[in-house]
Order: structure tokens, then C-alpha cells, then sequence
């Protein structure tokens, strides 16, 4: 139950067969490793090539078309209930074309086709177009009209955050439904993974610097399908660990994929296999003979966390970075319609029942979602205590003085920042 469908509701669908690995393999025709770089022993990109487009300015032309990767397969696809891949190529191409980020643009359309669907929009305000789930012409003709900043593509390329005070202002829709649907957290659209049942997922997206990406923590796997990080101060731990070894590829100017996408033999019997220990030794080996410098893998995450820490300052400065800031959208952590409860009814009664200590029994989907919904933002808040705990943060996601010392950014710059939210 992890591909995103209509816009988060469901993490599954019958025909997301169509969309299978298999049928994209079929469709690339490179069969040569074509990476960013010609040192690069994964080579990770692919493409389609002499793609003939049937919308738009290049309606007619062949054209070759980079991806799509799994990100966009389920943002421009399965999230706006499209799966034939065609289209979802074809909606691949346009956003590169247009310079328009796959994944924002299939997060954001998922929330306009949903909101249409709901009455909030209607094909008046929408200037005609019939924005329903899996109208694949429909979204279309979206991102052409959002390209040239016209009609409803001019509002959808406003974002959601954005979308969403647009709505209320013009009377569109109830904020608290728009709130629980709106895919965003800090202004950036959720990326392609259901998290309903990984808490520790859920941190990994909105409690970011940057937004809900899976640069940062990408912990589902660890959380949900492989249950390793079990207890809050597991799931603390990951979210101090994880976001600050990623931001060490970007301080070094390494792509992190050789890390874990490739894991050394006999990596599964070591204590922590999602850290890939040998890799990381690797890591400060390397290090160490670029640089000449004593380096080891507590000083790794050090400097991260230094840069790191900067960033939430940053953003606490820009008016973004208090726990307020980090809160998520209710369709991230639970079934925000009848229909979501219901398409799983067995799963969140029997949770009622055995984790929660209600009993379902007789009573109605609203009532069961109200328990529920209590129970599950009252386990975000528990996560957000015990990360901020871990990070040095006070309770309001404020970096402490003693921490930005402790890591030596004590500087006045950052503590005059910071002293204002003490
Ligand atoms: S593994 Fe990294 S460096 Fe290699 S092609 Fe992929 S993104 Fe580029």
C-alpha cells in the first residue's frame, strides 16, 4: 500500500499492472549506461526515444524523453489516476520541457483533480476543463495552459499552499478539507510515497528543512516493511541520523545513490544495514586522502549537523522553521474521506481495537475516523518531541544555544536569530 493514487487517497490500484517496471523496460531503448557523468558505475538514467507526442507545441514530433523514473511514473500517473504509459511519458517530456518539476506538477493536479471531484472546483472555474481522476487529455492540456500562464494552469502553477488561500479567498470549499488534502508542507508538494502507516515517514517528510522530498529521510522501508525502528526513540534516532548523512553528499558534492541503492555482500548481517556500514567507512577513507584531514564517521555527521542546524536557522529567519511549521496534512498520516476508512476498514478497526483500546464494533465510519484521526496526531506530536530532543531543539523546533555550541555554531549571527524564540 505505497503508490500514491488519486491524489494520496489509496496506495493501490488494479491497473497499476499497466504501469509496471516491465512495460517502461519495453519502452527504453538505450541499452548503454548513460549517466551524468562517464566515471559513473551505475549510470542510472534511461530514456524513451522517438517518442511521437500527440499534444502541444510539438504535437507530431519524435522526440527522446529522459526517464520517466519511478517519482514521476506515480506523480504525472497513478496519483491522477492515469496508467497507460504513453501519456505518462508524454507528460514526462512536457514537464521537462516546460522546466516544470514532475513531481510538484503531479502533486499538485492530484490536488486540483480531487478538488474537482469534490464541487470545490467545477468546469466554469475551471474554464471547461473536466478535471476528474485518470483524464489524462484534461491534465494535458493543464500543464500546455500552465506553461503559457493561462486559465486554470495559471492557478495550479501556483502551487498548492497558494492554491489553497485562492480557494478560501473566493469562497471555494471548506479550508479545513483543502488543509487535510493539500499535499504540502513549507510550500513544497509531497513526493511519491503513501506514509498513512510509517510514522517515522511521515517525520521523514514534513519534519524537513526543505520540505516533504525523500532527499532528507527516506525511512519507509526501514519503518514499515522492514520494522527496524520500532519505538519513538528508534524512530528519533533515524530522524537524526538519516537527514544529516544525506547532507554530507551534498557538502561534498557526491550523488548519494552508490551509497545504499548498491550494498556490499554480507551487508544485511551487519548491525545496521541501513546505514550500510562498509560504505561509509569507505566514505572516511576517501575523505581523508582528499583532504589530508583527520576525519571519522562522528565528525561526518558533525559537519552535517552543523550545516544542517544553519539551514533550520535559516528557515526560523524566514519565518518557517517552529514546529508549527512542521506540521503535515492529515491525508499523510490517515483517511481523511469515508472512502479512504472504508477501502481499509479492516486494517484501521482492527488498530482501533488493538492499539488504540476502542472497539469499532457498531459504530459509525465518522465516529471511527474521529478516534482515530486523535490517535494518530497525537503520535506525530510524540515524534516531533522526541526528534527535537535528539536534534538539541527546544519543544517549539528551536536549535538550544548549548547545541549550536556543542557543534560550534555558536556564531553571533545565528544566536541572535535563535535568542529571539528562546
Ligand atoms: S548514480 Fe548518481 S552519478 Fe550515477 S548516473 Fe545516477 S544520479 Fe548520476
Amino acid at each position: 500500500d505505497l503508490l500514491p493514487t488519486n491524489n494520496f487517497k489509496f496506495g493501490s490500484h488494479p491497473d497499476a499492472v499497466k504501469m509496471h517496471s516491465d512495460i517502461f523496460k519495453k519502452m527504453f531503448a538505450q541499452g548503454t549506461p548513460d549517466g551524468c557523468w562517464i566515471g559513473c558505475n551505475m549510470g542510472c538514467a534511461k530514456a524513451v526515444v522517438n517518442f511521437e507526442l500527440r499534444t502541444g507545441p510539438y504535437k507530431g514530433h519524435k522526440v527522446l524523453v529522459d526517464g520517466p523514473e519511478y517519482e514521476t511514473a506515480a506523480s504525472v500517473g497513478s496519483n491522477l489516476g492515469i496508467f497507460d504509459p504513453e501519456d505518462i511519458v508524454e507528460l514526462n517530456f512536457y514537464c521537462d520541457t516546460y522546466g516544470i518539476d514532475t513531481i510538484s506538477f503531479g502533486t499538485i493536479v492530484g490536488f486540483v483533480m480531487e478538488c474537482y471531484e469534490n464541487g470545490v472546483l467545477n468546469k466554469e472555474r475551471t474554464g471547461g476543463l473536466e478535471l476528474n481522476f485518470g483524464n489524462a487529455d484534461a491534465a494535458l492540456e493543464l500543464i500546455h495552459q500552465m506553461s503559457r500562464g493561462e486559465g486554470m494552469g495559471k492557478i495550479a502553477g501556483l502551487g498548492i499552499r497558494q492554491m489553497k488561500k485562492y480557494f478560501v479567498k473566493q469562497g471555494w470549499g471548506d479550508p479545513k478539507f483543502l488543509q487535510d488534502i493539500g499535499m504540502e508542507n513549507k510550500g513544497l508538494e509531497y513526493s511519491m510515497y503513501i506514509s498513512k502507516e510509517s510514522l517515522a515517514q511521515q517525520g521523514g517528510y514534513a519534519m524537513t528543512n526543505k520540505g516533504p522530498q525523500h532527499d532528507e529521510a527516506w525511512l519507509i522501508f526501514m519503518d514499515m516493511v522492514n520494522n527496524l525502528i520500532p519505538t519513538f526513540e528508534n524512530k528519533a534516532e533515524a530522524l537524526h541520523y538519516f537527514p544529516m548523512f544525506r547532507t554530507w553528499f551534498g557538502l561534498v558534492g557526491l550523488c548519494k545513490l552508490p551509497w545504499n541503492d548498491i550494498e556490499p555482500e554480507g551487508n544485511s548481517k551487519t548491525p545496521e544495514p541501513a546505514k550500510v556500514p562498509e560504505h561509509v567507512d569507505n566514505y572516511v577513507t576517501i575523505y581523508k586522502a582528499v583532504t589530508g584531514k583527520p576525519f571519522d564517521k562522528d565528525e561526518l555527521i558533525r559537519m552535517s549537523e552543523r550545516v544542517y542546524n544553519f539551514q533550520r536557522v535559516f528557515n526560523i529567519r524566514r519565518g518557517y522553521g517552529q514546529r508549527i511549521h512542521d506540521a503535515q496534512p492529515y491525508r499523510a498520516a490517515g483517511p481523511v474521506t469515508a472512502e479512504e476508512y472504508t477501502s481499509r476498514a479492516d486494517r484501521y478497526d482492527k488498530q482501533l481495537k488493538e492499539i488504540v483500546g476502542f472497539d469499532p464494533a457498531g459504530k459509525s465510519v465518522e465516529e471511527k475516523m474521529a478516534v482515530l484521526r486523535k490517535h494518530r496526531e497525537s503520535q506525530y506530536e510524540k515524534l516531533l518531541d522526541a526528534v527535537y530532543k535528539r536534534r538539541g531543539w527546544t519543544p517549539n523546533g528551536i536549535p538550544t544555544i548549548e547545541h549550536l555550541k556543542n557543534i560550534g555554531m555558536d556564531l553571533p549571527e545565528v544566536v541572535e536569530v535563535v535568542n529571539k524564540y528562546l
